[in-house]
């Protein structure tokens, strides 16, 4: 199957003719071709946008309100083949996707159709000078939207929604690994009836077609979601252009586990915080720290825990952890576990690679936990991104809140216990830009949502992310 790019209302294919081969995680088949766009369709879809721009911008609130929520109504009314599609482009389970990612896609489109109706900007009275400043928020005009395979619809439209919704016109690239939802949306968006080029898909590689977003002179901001090296690339060329910037980058997310948690929830979660989406969720909690008290209970309850995760086929409604992404990351995966093994970690469970009958080609990997003692080794500072957590115990707060923090990422944080100080101190301390106390990837959209140091720049999520889509112009006005 090939899929094409969505250009003003349209489907096209590249026209260089020029097309990448989409495989499938569960079986490591070729399934279809994606187009590997150049500048020349980057271009096209910016003259569609700016074409789409004038009208949309002046577009009533509700008017792009009633689009964006019929975009959501038709997305949840098509969420079995949405789901079955987004299974097998990303390998995750049938399940998730219809729990998941889906559901939230559609929830994007509908939070900022109402979003859009409620936002309001400032006004300050100058007393005393007879004046007053009001402040406009105004639509920047083109946007580019880049993001990552590991929730593929999900996060395209965590951005095309607010930029759409602040009277953007778009160009937007998803991963190329997971292109086939993000295709799909088109139709729906046309369906709904989107005006053409007020959301342009193109298709491609990130150092070709990704690259030309981000070079364009007249795309005035990119939002970003990948990884560091990749946003550390996009800065140093967006930053001489003076493009508005949000990177959500990677992370290496602790887990604090303290003795007088609710164990049998901290436990179940846990689980979901470590293997959810098969490890490939920028939040999941990589570095468990256990402490010292319950060490030894708490390795003997997860182990056994994870050793029940069912491994299977994405399309297998059963199925706990499918597939990998991609061959290259479940190298890269693999590569991490035999670093660890060199710096004296102990593979508790896992480790190794799943053959599954009929799909032996397929990128399974075991959900793995691997015993550490230092915070200081490879395992622990770098990203992994797979079905792959380390734990250790720990003695005192400082000294966890130490290694917690002793990373160069900064994305989320997760603490479980019942004592209220210390969740104050900790929560206060912490270098995260999202912290869960007893509870694991609870959202709710209004928060700002984003990372600290190497884990970004800039927050995503309800106003926020309607703030970065708009340019702020301060009026004054003396009577
Ligand atoms: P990636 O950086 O390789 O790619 C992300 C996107 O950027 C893709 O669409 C890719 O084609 C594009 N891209 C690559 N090079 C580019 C360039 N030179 N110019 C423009 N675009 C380019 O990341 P990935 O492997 O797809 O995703 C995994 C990473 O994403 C992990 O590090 C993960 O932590 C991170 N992530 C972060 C969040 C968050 O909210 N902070 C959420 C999900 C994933």
């Amino acid at each position: 199957m090939k899929i094409q790019n969505y250009i003003n209302g349209k489907f096209h294919d590249p026209i260089d003719n020029n097309w990448l081969d989409n495989y499938n995680p569960s079986n490591g088949q070729v399934y279809g071709h994606i187009p590997n766009s150049s500048s020349v369709d980057v271009e096209n879809a910016y003259i569609a946008a700016k074409s789409a721009f004038p009208s949309w911008s002046q577009t009533t609130l509700d008017e792009r309100s009633r689009i964006l929520i019929k975009i959501s109504e038709l997305l949840e009314s098509n969420l079995q083949h949405f789901a079955e599609t987004e299974s097998k482009d990303n390998g995750k389970p049938i399940s998730l996707a219809k729990s998941v990612d889906i559901p939230r896609a559609a929830n994007n489109f509908r939070f900022f159709g109402n979003a859009i109706t409620q936002f309001a900007s400032e006004s300050h009275e100058s007393i005393g000078h007879d004046a007053i400043n009001y402040t406009l928020r105004q639509p920047m005009g083109v946007v580019g939207c880049i993001s990552p395979w590991n929730l593929p619809l999900y996060l395209f439209t965590w951005k095309i929604a607010p930029a759409i919704a602040a009277g953007n016109c778009v160009v937007a690239k998803p991963s190329e690994i997971t292109p086939m939802t993000a295709f799909l949306l088109g139709n729906i968006c046309n369906e709904a009836g989107l005006p053409k080029g007020v959301l342009n898909i193109v298709h491609g590689l990130g150092s070709t077609t990704g690259q030309a977003i981000v070079e364009h002179p007249n795309i005035k901001a990119i939002s970003f979601t990948g990884g560091t090296k990749t946003g550390i690339h996009i800065a140093k060329i967006a930053a001489p252009l003076f493009k508005k910037l949000s990177l959500e980058l990677g992370g290496k997310n602790p887990n604090i586990i303290f003795s007088d948690c609710d164990y049998d929830e901290m436990l179940k979660t846990t689980v979901l915080a470590s293997f959810s989406n098969q490890g490939q969720i920028c939040l999941c909690g990589s570095r468990i720290f256990v402490e010292a008290s319950i060490y030894k209970k708490f390795k003997i309850d997860f182990i056994e825990k994870v050793k029940q995760l069912k491994v299977g086929h994405p399309s297998n409604e059963t199925t706990d952890v499918g597939a990998l992404v991609s061959k290259q990351h479940l190298e890269k995966v693999l590569s991490y576990i035999e670093i660890a093994k060199k710096e004296n970690g102990i593979v508790l469970c896992g480790g190794n690679k799943i053959v599954i009958k009929d799909y032996e080609n397929g990128y399974y990997l075991a959900p793995t936990v691997i015993e550490i003692n230092t915070n200081d080794c490879k395992i622990n500072q770098e990203e992994v991104f797979g079905p792959v957590v380390t734990m250790m115990p720990f003695n005192t707060e400082t000294e966890v809140l130490q290694m917690a923090n002793a990373v160069k990422y900064g994305l989320s944080a997760t603490i479980w216990t019942t004592n209220l100080k210390r969740t104050m101190r900790l929560t206060n301390q912490l270098q995260a830009g999202i912290i869960w106390v007893n509870t694991w990837m609870l959202r709710d959209l209004r928060t700002p949502f984003g990372g600290m140091k190497a884990s970004g720049v800039g927050r995503e999520g309800g106003f926020e992310a309607l703030r970065f889509f708009t340019e702020a112009k301060n009026i004054c006005i003396k009577y």
